[in-house]
């Protein structure tokens, strides 16, 4: 536990001084623009800075101000987003611009309570935009702070525990400098992705050692205690690659509400049976089918997909296959009829799959990360 001889504020004061001197010079640290920070932040939710950065280097470039990227194309967007995964922070990356840009003539509000009533802006972020933009004294509770604070008071409860949340809370709130809280919201989060690192953190050099408990009583590989494990459900996908004489294939755009919504996948069957009486009708007209199977793990669920790739005559002969597969009629779109992003918008109300040819497919869709881990396995110009 940090020494009770040992003011807080000193703490709070090495911890400055450190950062003042090492801090790195990260691009949307140039200057306090709340778009900036706001994108920065959003990009690097769930997401390395090194791995980050050059995202956000190019949304920078491409989009300069909020009003850029309230106007650009969602398709744009989210295919400028891929690699990121979690798609749904693009969507509400996307759907917050807009909303900035035109109902709040471009400025963002200027509390926490206001960002917070932003799509995708929960209470971590609208904490660091709130006291790195505009000095509201909140702090920042991340991932790298919960470790930083669990090990010096040597916070007993697992990461994940909510009574750990409040605790660290408390201290953040006690430790927070109030004359500077952006900077020290910062520089916490600093030492925790420089110094107080998950694994064999550098406590020699740490700035503030003689304040920590966990390196007083060396047991720093002891904290943070570990997160509770959940356990995640199982869900079979089952996609289906035909691959047409023509040399195209399928894609449809996933209008439902869930984490590929606004995406590009093949087409997709998600009953056993069904799969099963696709994979009979097959085998009676002698079509050979190659199946890959993945396993795709998300923060809540298992995902085992199948992917079905098979040789057939043309669509015609799919829509036969998919109403005798699911007891559903399927209207599927030629790829050529369709002109632009809107005409690809619109069409779901029609059909939402359509005939592509593949060398498209990397061109203009955006795909979830689960499609792409399978192209890679599997290129589609080895058919
Ligand atoms: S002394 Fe070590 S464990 Fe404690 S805050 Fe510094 S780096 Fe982390």
């Amino acid at each position: 536990m940090s020494d009770p001889a040992k003011p807080v504020h000193s703490l709070s004061e090495s911890l400055l001084r450190w950062y003042g001197e090492h801090k790195r010079p990260l691009p949307w640290r140039k200057n306090k623009d709340p778009y900036k920070v706001w994108l920065s932040e959003i990009i690097l939710q769930q997401t390395r800075i090194d791995q980050g950065r050059p995202y956000f280097e190019r949304f920078a470039a491409k989009y300069p101000d909020v009003h850029s990227l309230a106007n650009a194309d969602e398709v744009e967007v989210l295919n400028l987003w891929q690699g990121l995964g979690y798609y749904s922070r693009a969507r509400n990356l996307h759907h917050t611009a807009k909303f900035v840009s035109g109902k709040l003539g471009g400025n963002f509000p200027h509390t926490q309570k206001d960002l917070r009533k932003l799509k995708g802006i929960g209470e971590y972020t609208s904490a660091a935009i709130a006291s790195i933009c505009f000095s509201e004294a909140v702090p920042v509770v991340d991932g790298n702070v919960m470790r930083v604070i669990s090990r010096i008071y040597l916070i007993p409860d697992a990461l994940n525990d909510t009574a750990q949340k409040a605790k660290i809370y408390k201290h953040a709130v006690n430790l927070l400098d109030r004359s500077n809280p952006g900077d020290f919201n910062q520089a916490i989060m600093e030492l925790g992705s420089l110094i107080c690192k998950p694994f064999k953190p550098e406590c020699e050099i740490c700035p503030v050692s003689s304040f920590c408990g966990a390196y007083k009583h060396q047991k720093t590989t002891e904290y943070p205690k570990p997160k509770i494990k959940l356990v995640k459900k199982e869900r079979s996908l089952f996609f289906l690659i035909p691959v047409f004489n023509n040399g195209c294939s399928l894609l449809t755009r996933r209008n439902t509400s869930d984490i590929w919504k606004g995406l590009y996948t093949f087409p997709l069957l998600d009953k056993e049976k069904h799969k099963e009486r696709l994979q009979r009708k097959l085998a009676e007209k002698a079509c050979p089918i190659e199946t890959i199977s993945i396993k795709h793990i998300l923060s809540h669920q298992i995902i085992l997909a199948d992917f079905l790739r098979f040789q057939i005559k043309d669509r015609g002969e799919f829509c036969d296959l998919w109403n005798y597969a699911t007891g559903e009629m399927v209207n599927i779109v030629k790829e050529d009829a369709i002109s632009s992003t809107k005409d690809l918008l619109s069409m779901e109300e029609k059909s939402n799959i359509f005939e592509i040819e593949f060398d498209e497919l990397f061109l203009k869709y955006p795909l979830p990360r689960l499609i792409s881990k399978y192209l890679e396995k599997r290129p589609l110009e080895k058919i």
